[in-house]
């Protein structure tokens, strides 16, 4: 029987799972407290726990991790704070029963849960190891209830960059700012939230869409300015909202970057396409973003 304190505990994470969507998140309460006991240590890496029948994708895991675990370090200056645990599911049944989410991966638990799904494609499984990675880093700074002081759009636009693309391969950079060009996008708001918390469906959009977007507009900000950047991801990791810890590192409104990116992305993409689909009797894309004014 629960004590007070884990009735308190089950009430809190029930509200968290009940209002957060999303790849970092997962969504049943009863799984959060599912005991892990059955996984086994991978004796090639301590930090990777598998299923019996997953130790052939532990194995992979372990190949894969310590690079992996090195892109996120030196793209988000920064190290992890705490032992990485890195849980691998045999099924997808054992995956869900432990998250209660139907998806690749997960961070979850102050963990990362993978699925065999992940496992689909070779050429995949060390993008989602990578953007899950990022996530447990940025938790272990900011808490479990990071998604309340960060925007989505910065988190998974943060881990997919840095993971070159990991869990955004249904979409390329192209079709991503195709969309963005037909103002078909995100907005990049500064808050986070808890209750109104905006994820990929908030926007009308698919989260691989949603995703590579953000990606490409991470990717412009620190473009933009490295050290505003860097400043920015340290005020995180102290605990700062992303709004305060935004407004303490770059000189120019969210807004106002928005529109650089838009202006920057429509250019080359139009220089590169444009001509071609006239020659090839195309239609012209129809422009319809905002240029917003700071
Ligand atoms: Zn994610």
């Amino acid at each position: 029987m629960p004590n007070w304190k884990q009735h308190r505990l089950i009430v809190i994470v029930g509200i968290w799972i009940l209002l957060f969507s999303g790849c970092s998140t997962a969504s049943g309460i009863t799984h959060y407290f599912k005991s892990t006991d059955h996984f086994k240590e991978f004796p090639k890496d301590n930090r990777i726990f598998y299923e019996k029948e997953g130790e052939k994708f532990a194995d992979i895991i372990a190949e894969l991790l310590p690079s992996s675990i090195r892109m996120v370090e030196d793209k988000q200056y920064n190290h992890f704070l705490k032992p990485i645990k890195i849980y691998i599911c045999a099924t997808t049944k054992s995956f869900k029963d432990m998250t209660g989410r139907d998806v690749k991966a997960i961070t979850y638990r102050g963990a990362i849960f993978l699925s065999p799904t992940s496992m689909n494609e070779q050429r995949t499984i060390k993008g989602y190891l990578t953007h899950e990675l990022s996530h447990l880093l940025i938790n272990q700074y900011g808490g479990t209830f990071i998604g309340a002081k960060v925007p989505s759009w910065f988190l998974e636009g943060l881990a997919t960059y840095v993971s070159g693309g990991g869990g955004a391969e249904d979409i390329t950079d192209d079709k991503a700012i195709a969309y963005i060009l037909q103002g078909k996008h995100f907005t990049p708001e500064l808050n986070g939230g808890f209750i109104f918390r905006k994820t990929a469906s908030s926007y009308g959009l698919k989260p691989h869409m949603f995703y590579r977007q953000s990606a490409l507009f991470v990717a412009f900000i620190k473009e933009y300015d490295e050290t505003a950047f860097q400043k920015l991801l340290s005020g995180i990791y102290n605990g700062e909202s992303f709004k305060k810890s935004f407004k303490n590192s770059y000189n120019i409104s969210i807004d106002q970057l928005w529109s650089n990116f838009v202006i920057q992305k429509g250019q080359t993409y139009f220089s590169r396409f444009s001509l071609d689909n006239e020659m090839k009797g195309k239609k012209p894309i129809i422009v319809r973003y905002t240029i917003y004014r700071s």
